[in-house]
This record gives C-alpha cells, sequence and structure tokens, in this order.
C-alpha cells in the first residue's frame, strides 16, 4: 500500500466524519488530533502490556497482533490531521526524510 493510498482513505473516512458531525474545517482538525489522542493512549496501553507492565489479571488483553492494530491506528489517525489540514503527507514525507537523511550522514 502506498502513502497517497492511505491517504485517500483517510480523505473518504475524514468527509464520512464531517458530514456526520456537520464540522467546519477547524473543527475536523481538532477533533482529529484528539483522536490522535485516543489512539496513541491504546497504542501506549498494549505497549505496556506488550512488555507486561499492567496488572497481571490483565496481561491476556494483550497480544502483538493488537499492538500493530493500534500502531496502524495510530498511523492512520495522523494522516487524518494530514488531510484535515490540507496537508500532503507524501511531500512531508519526502521533504523531512530527506532532511533526516542528510542529517543522519552528517554525523
Ligand atoms: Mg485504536
Amino acid at each position: 500500500m502506498k502513502i497517497q493510498e492511505l491517504q485517500a482513505a483517510s480523505d473518504k473516512q475524514l468527509e464520512k466524519f464531517k458530514e456526520a458531525y456537520g464540522l467546519d474545517g477547524r473543527e475536523l482538525a481538532l477533533a482529529i488530533n484528539t483522536k490522535l489522542g485516543e489512539e496513541f493512549g491504546e497504542l501506549s496501553d498494549q505497549l505496556l502490556g506488550f512488555y507486561k507492565l499492567q496488572r497481571h489479571d490483565k496481561l491476556d488483553q494483550y497480544s502483538t497482533e493488537e499492538l500493530e492494530k493500534e500502531l496502524f491506528d495510530t498511523l492512520f489517525t495522523v494522516f487524518g490531521v494530514a488531510s484535515a489540514t490540507g496537508l500532503d503527507l507524501t511531500e512531508i514525507c519526502k521533504k523531512r526524510s530527506k532532511f533526516i537523511l542528510e542529517r543522519k550522514l552528517r554525523e
């Protein structure tokens, strides 16, 4: 799957979300950013479980599959933040990865 395909899927999901809740662009961006916080919390919960740092009676709720799911949910929601703000994550990845790779070469 390409970044553009994920961005398109995110755009489609956000359009439905925008209509369902009657949000304008700014409200949508703030709502999806709040959703990112929720997903990051779920990822953190799974990561703690993955390393058995949760209560022992809860450990059967955690699995590698659930960790992968929450990692993806978090990534996909980042696409939502980009979509809601009108930013192109493909271009951002190109610019930022170039910067990061060049910096790594200098170090
Ligand atoms: Mg989730």
